[in-house]
């Protein structure tokens, strides 16, 4: 075993990593207008599988233990020298939405690769196992909710409920499209031992750090997420012929949620926001009166009983909106997780270290949900943020720079070997 001196000085090889992000880039690969190069890998489609087979290929290649458990989540162990030592886990995912890039979630999964890999190659072993992990389903852009293969890992959701979800898209069972793409494992899940720690590198997703010009975030907690679709039922008329008093106009109601919800989030400022992100009308004619709209409500904040409170202003807005406009509204919670705070000493091992090898930190919320707030619920955890160009993320030109993710690598590499060396003599 070296010493703990060589280790500090240990760093990750930021080409091969960049050029593992190409190649799982490339698989469900799409092309914007201006050349921006995104991705749509939908989890549990051919091109998940086909993304999954790759990174699965990496960690045989680097001679990890793999299992496959019964939701789909695949992690890759390398041994420690104590076998009765619980491993130290890194992770994200590898799914994307529809019209995703090529650094969420695939930075988490393919620096933990890296990790391993530089290891290997300067031949460390340390005390604890140490596991790359993807889980299954995160983005929730097919199946809700998000996050789903990393709650059901933690024991926040029983595998039955899961494997019946339907796809929001054409209603497939979760569990039939596991099956079909080969990834329904016979690894128990929820997982048996929780790990040592957790930490995941990942990208910001919004604008906060180059704005300040920082490299690394350490964050602190994840915001609580409130997800609604509603189901607004009016009728349909002639646009022409029926008096503006006399409509039930479903397409009004959901306009009005839409302006509703935002000046709400406007009015209680803070981390508070709000959107509407999908809305559709029917039968969505030009003069038809619209007689039902389906939409959802993202609700989001770092407070809980702000939350809460958001949640009833949005309810009392319906319920008034049903009543003036003689529309019915049906709500179905599609996803509801209260804020998560990280574990103090991870968030602190990770600024420390972020300032060790001499980069500007910032500690700061998360914004967007993530595996790590699920590990968290049976672990220390935290995770390692790196700037996202213009804040962009679920877009096609997402975009991180290598020297960004070099360094987010670099201080995910030595959060590792701190955690891994943790009680070695
Ligand atoms: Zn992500």
């Amino acid at each position: 075993m070296r010493n703990a001196e060589s280790l500090y000085d240990l760093r990750v090889d930021g080409d091969r990593l960049w050029r593992r992000l190409e190649a799982l880039g490339e698989v469900g690969a799409i092309l914007g207008p201006n050349g921006e190069r995104g991705c749509a890998r939908l989890a549990l489609t051919d091109a998940d599988r086909e993304g999954r087979d790759l990174v699965v290929g990496w960690m045989r290649d680097l001679g990890l233990a793999i299992t496959i458990d019964a939701v789909g989540n695949v992690v890759a162990t390398r041994a420690g020298t104590d076998a009765t030592a619980a491993p130290v886990m890194v992770g994200s995912h590898i799914d994307t939405v529809r019209t995703g890039g090529r650094f969420d979630g695939n930075l988490g999964v393919l620096g933990g690769l890296e990790v391993m890999e530089t290891l290997e190659q300067h031949g460390i072993s340390t005390r604890h196992p140490i596991s790359v992990a993807f889980f299954t389903d995160e983005e929730g852009a097919r199946f809700q909710p998000d996050m789903l293969g990393s709650l059901v890992y933690v024991g926040g959701m029983a595998l039955e409920d899961a494997l019946d979800v339907r796809a929001a898209d054409d209603n497939a069972r979760l569990g039939d499209e596991l099956a079909r793409i080969g990834y329904a494992g016979p690894t128990p899940c929820p997982t048996a031992t929780a790990p040592h720690a957790y930490v995941e590198l990942h990208i910001e997703q919004g604008p906060v750090l180059e704005d300040e010009d920082i490299t690394i975030g350490a964050v602190t907690g994840v915001q609580g997420i409130s997800w609604t679709e509603l189901t607004i039922v009016g009728q349909s008329a002639h646009a022409g012929t029926t008096p503006m008093r006399l409509r039930h106009d479903a397409g009004y109601v959901a306009a009005a949620i839409t302006a509703g919800v935002r000046a709400i989030a406007r009015e209680m400022g803070g981390t508070q926001v709000a959107t509407v992100g999908r809305c559709e009308l029917l039968p969505n004619l030009v003069n038809v009166i619209a007689a039902k709209a389906t939409m959802t409500v993202d609700l989001r904040n770092t407070d809980e009983a702000r939350l809460e409170k958001a949640e009833a202003s949005f309810h009392a807005l319906c319920d008034q909106l049903a009543k003036d406009e003689g529309v019915t509204i049906e709500r179905r919670s599609l996803a509801r997780f209260e804020p998560v705070e990280f574990d103090e000493g991870m968030i602190k091992l990770v600024q420390r270290t972020a300032q060790r090898l001499g980069h500007s930190t910032k500690m700061m919320p998360s914004g967007a949900g993530h595996d790590a707030q699920m590990l968290a619920r049976v672990c220390p955890t935290s995770m390692i943020f790196v700037p996202s160009v213009n804040g962009l993320s679920h877009n096609i030109a997402e975009f991180t720079k290598p020297a960004d993710i070099s360094a987010g690598a670099n201080v995910l590499l030595q959060v590792v070997l701190a955690k891994a060396m943790e009680g070695a003599v």
